[in-house]
């Protein structure tokens, strides 16, 4: 393996640095001095935290490569097998929380960029790794671009775990806040009022036996779903009957689904209750969350992040097809979702290439294959080589 010792060093320290979403000071850190001492022409961290780098080109054109600094917790420790920050080498791989998701991918890429920046390119070559990309996908990216702080790419590639395929889209994800009222009453005397509870759950049961089953299905993207996550009743003081039930649910959507089209639904529902005087009101809304930077910043985010899928022509345009070969690549659609909600519906061309196995992404005992990793060293690479012929035609 060509580039094992410098793919063992780097993950292992990057993996040994928690960064949990809101907590990337450490690891943003160690990348920005990475970036210096690659020799990135212009290496910065932003307000909200993230990494951004830029080497400069000959031309004006802009390519963007993309990742995110940020991991999810470790969860239960019992359930791992190794440490999750100790970066455990067995045999082929590494062991630790983000290995895949995505520290892995990360090192490919930094140790790509240090042997190629040897030499100038014809396009300049932007770097971000943004904070809070497990928490509010496209947001941290959309900021950087909207700020003027990199050029709007004419292509980006995301960084995430690909298995070395070329990921060309996924289904969107949106949070629904559902907030149903009924009347309190005491626990004694349930007949005097209506209890939200159960309106809450006749609302889950028609939610899935109505409405999920029903959603539509795109040939590639596959089927958009919906599920509760979420639950809270009040009063909480016992023994009292609730007045108010709040669910949050969880949205998978397809391309052209829009906010309206998917709370009109829910509304629906929500009056089918009211009717039959099980609820005595009910709202719908799209949740609204702020989240704080390590910086001391914060970010006002409308969970709605729209569904993408790039058109195979477009990415034929910018030589995908040679990539695909060198890395004997097929196409894939990510099951989660990523920045591509922001980057891919910018008008950007955008695919995803990464190392090792998303399913193993969130999990207790995450790994990713150094191999994998050595050989995206070498597609990060071919990347630069393919689009700086493509761009410049
Ligand atoms: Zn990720």
């Amino acid at each position: 393996m060509k580039h094992e010792e410098k793919l063992k060093n780097l993950i292992s320290k990057l993996i040994a640095t928690p960064s949990t979403s809101g907590h990337e000071k450490e690891l943003a850190e160690i990348i920005r001095d990475k970036l210096n001492e690659i020799g990135f022409d212009k290496v910065e961290i932003d307000n909200y935290g993230s990494v951004i780098a830029i080497a400069k080109g000959k031309s004006d054109l802009n390519i963007l490569f993309e990742g995110h600094l940020d991991h999810v917790p470790p969860g239960n420790i019992n359930s791992w097998k190794y440490p999750p920050y100790n970066a455990k080498i067995v045999d082929d791989e590494v062991y630790g929380r983000g290995a895949v998701d995505m520290k892995g991918p990360i090192t490919s890429l930094l140790i790509a960029m240090e042997e190629s920046l040897k030499r100038e390119f014809e396009m300049n070559i932007q770097l971000a790794f943004v904070v809070h990309e497990e928490t509010v996908e496209g947001e941290a990216i959309k900021r950087i671009l909207e700020e003027r702080r990199l050029d709007k790419p004419e292509v980006a590639i995301l960084i995430e775990p690909t298995n070395l395929n070329i990921a060309i889209g996924h289904r969107g994800r949106s949070l629904i806040k559902v907030k149903l009222t009924g009347k309190t009453a005491h626990a004694s005397m349930p007949d005097l009022g209506v209890n939200a509870i159960e309106a809450a759950s006749k609302f889950i049961i028609n939610l899935r036996d109505k409405l999920d089953t029903n959603l539509p299905t795109h040939p590639i993207l596959g089927k958009a779903t919906i599920t509760p996550i979420k639950i809270r009743s009040q009063p909480e003081g016992l023994p009292q009957l609730p007045d108010e039930a709040e669910i949050i649910l969880d949205r998978r959507m397809i391309i052209s689904e829009d906010e309206n089209s998917v709370l009109k639904p829910l509304t629906e529902l929500i009056n089918e209750l009211i009717n039959s005087r099980e609820a005595l009101n009910g709202s719908v809304e799209i949740v609204e969350e702020e989240v704080n930077c390590w910086t001391g910043a914060s970010m006002k985010v409308r969970d709605f992040f729209p569904a993408w899928l790039m058109s195979i022509e477009k990415l034929e345009s910018i030589g995908i097809k040679e990539l695909m070969k060198t890395m004997n690549a097929k196409y894939v659609i990510w099951d989660f979702s990523t920045d591509g909600v922001y980057i891919a519906n910018s008008n950007i061309k955008t695919f995803g290439f990464g190392p090792g196995n998303w399913k193993m992404a969130h999990q207790p005992n995450e790994k990713i294959s150094l191999r994998d990793m050595d050989k995206a060293v070498e597609g990060y690479k071919k990347i630069l080589e393919v689009l700086e012929v493509k761009l410049a035609n």
